[in-house]
């Protein structure tokens, strides 16, 4: 059976029963007040579909509230379908892919790819690099050079940090305003344990950063080296990679992104990145990843499954 034709996809009753079925494992939960017994789903025509009433506050709420659903009128389903695509495509789906195949305006299919996007923020990995293993280190920079300063390092290029841990295969990436030690010093110490070894290029920054480390290895690309003749394991081609599969993704599906949304679609590819095929995850289990994310966003910061 074709995943695309699952209920969830297509009835409205069956997507509530099916984001309920994950974000409340144990039965409906009242976001006002807690309560995990006393709740009662409201039947009747008028009644809009996932409605619940606490019998202990005797508010009413639905499986919306506190995630990115929930100022939102579009139906359940179409947010399903949208997170399938988004999670099943390697280089992602524009807004302008979804505005078309869900049939939602433009601008409804852009609010929404950002809503899962900050779903796919991942709080919760663990510190790269814990118990000795290697973290790779390295920076690239976006956008056409035209206009925006000259060469590759043009000041005006949007600057990416990502850290990949070779061990557990995931990703973290950030924007960065300039590629100094006092901007990529703080953001390495903070995600990257002592006891890592630390994999980067020879740029003059990484000589200190790499000091606080267990140990620091670099590659000489300006010569042409790019796996050490000494050590096959020094390299950062995995790091190397992941820039490749983020600018080729960026160049073909999202043509125009500024400085402020930049974050957003690091947090996307990460995720993707994270919970590819190699990791041994499928499309649906990426998707319902991506939906266990949606809640708590705004409010706790909570993730569950890091
Ligand atoms: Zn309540």
């Amino acid at each position: 059976m074709s995943i695309l034709s699952r209920p969830e996809f297509h009835d409205e009753e069956a997507a509530y029963a099916y984001v309920e079925s994950k974000l409340w494992p144990n039965g409906p939960v009242c976001p006002h007040c807690g309560e995990n017994e006393r709740t009662t789903k409201m039947q009747g025509k008028s009644t809009r579909i996932g409605t619940y009433k606490c019998r202990a506050c005797r508010k009413k709420f639905t499986v919306k509230i506190g995630t990115i659903f929930e100022s939102s009128h579009v139906k359940m389903h179409l947010w399903l379908q949208a997170i399938y695509l988004m999670c099943s495509s390697k280089k992602g789906c524009s807004s302008n892919q979804l505005h078309r195949t869900l049939g939602v305006t433009l601008k409804t299919a852009w609010f929404m790819s950002h809503r899962i996007r900050e779903a796919m923020r991942d709080n919760t990995l663990p510190t790269f690099g814990s118990g000795g293993g290697i973290v790779e280190v390295d920076e690239t920079y976006m956008g056409k050079t035209k206009g925006l300063g000259k060469g590759p390092h043009g000041s005006k290029k949007l600057k990416v940090l990502s850290l990949v841990d070779r061990e557990t295969k995931k990703a973290r990436s950030m924007v960065i305003d300039k590629v100094t030690i006092g901007e990529i010093y703080p953001i390495v110490k903070e995600n990257i344990a002592r006891e890592a070894q630390l994999m980067t290029d020879q740029a003059q920054h990484y000589k200190k950063i790499g000091r606080t480390f267990a140990e620091h290895h670099s590659v000489n690309h300006g010569v042409g080296e790019y796996v050490s003749k000494t050590n096959p394991e020094h390299h950062t081609n995995t790091v190397e990679n992941y820039f490749s599969v983020f600018k080729r993704g960026m160049r073909g599906v999202y043509q125009h992104c500024g400085k402020q949304h930049l974050h957003r679609y690091l947090a996307e590819y990460d995720f993707r990145y994270n919970y590819r095929a190699k990791n041994e995850y499928t499309d649906a289990e990426r998707a319902d990843i991506a939906l266990l994310g949606v809640s708590g966003k705004r409010l706790t910061y909570q993730r569950i499954n890091g």
